[in-house]
């Protein structure tokens, strides 16, 4: 499991926290991500069928039912990740919750996104009430938390909807508090297994009080 130089940056840029530690994803915890895709995807006569958990391989041409490649796919994330201020909006009671638990906890967001769409998404983040060091990264989420934690022991909570990330959390900080939040719960049978001790949350009026519980807060 290797760790992304660019997120270890922008790490040592955050001033060092003492207080308990809630590392956050972006999309589909704090913004609705599949539902705009989805839109995004109608308006341009393209269709994602979700009977997978997964979008390479599940767009097709509405028209003709013809599948998309793997690189006009990754071409539609990317293009939907610059356009993300003109269709992504945050999921109910996310930007309160979180208000609220940043009175005691150190909040950092951390979004598997190319780097380069980072200044799109802060400026975003900002507009939407999310005012949170954003960090952008490429690999995987465990050794990012491990880092963020510093030497200082303190509790750390992780929440993400997608279920890799939580193993990465939960194989690199075995005292990490998981939560799994989703902005389209229904979607959670297609998920693969999350792992062991994760706190599952299906919006954020739950969620908030259950990470203070974590947290001790
Ligand atoms: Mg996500």
């Amino acid at each position: 499991m290797s760790d992304d130089p660019e997120t270890a940056r922008q790490i040592a840029e955050l001033a060092p926290g003492t207080r308990p530690l809630l590392v956050l994803d972006v999309d589909d915890v704090l913004m609705e991500f599949i539902a705009p895709f989805m839109r995004f995807l109608d308006a341009q006569g393209l269709h994602l069928s979700l009977e997978t958990f997964r979008l390479h391989g599940n767009i097709t041409r509405r028209e003709t039912g013809e599948a998309l490649d793997y690189e006009a796919v990754s071409t539609l994330i990317d293009d939907f990740f610059a356009a993300q201020d003109r269709w992504q909006s945050p999921l109910a009671r996310a930007v309160e919750a979180v208000a609220e638990l940043s009175d005691q906890a150190d909040i950092v967001l951390l979004t598997a996104m190319p780097h380069r769409h980072r200044a799109v998404r802060r400026i975003h983040l900002d507009s939407l009430g999310f005012p949170y060091p954003l960090l952008t990264t490429e690999a995987a989420k465990g050794p990012a938390l491990r880092r963020l934690l510093g030497a200082t022991p303190r509790p750390i909570a992780f929440v993400d909807d997608t279920p890799h990330n939580l193993v990465s959390a939960r194989q690199t900080l075995a005292d990490v508090h998981l939560f799994h939040l989703m902005g389209m719960p229904a979607l959670r049978p297609l998920l693969s297994p999350l792992p062991e001790r994760v706190e599952i949350v299906d919006e954020w009026h739950e969620a908030g009080p259950r990470i203070a519980a974590a947290l001790g807060i």
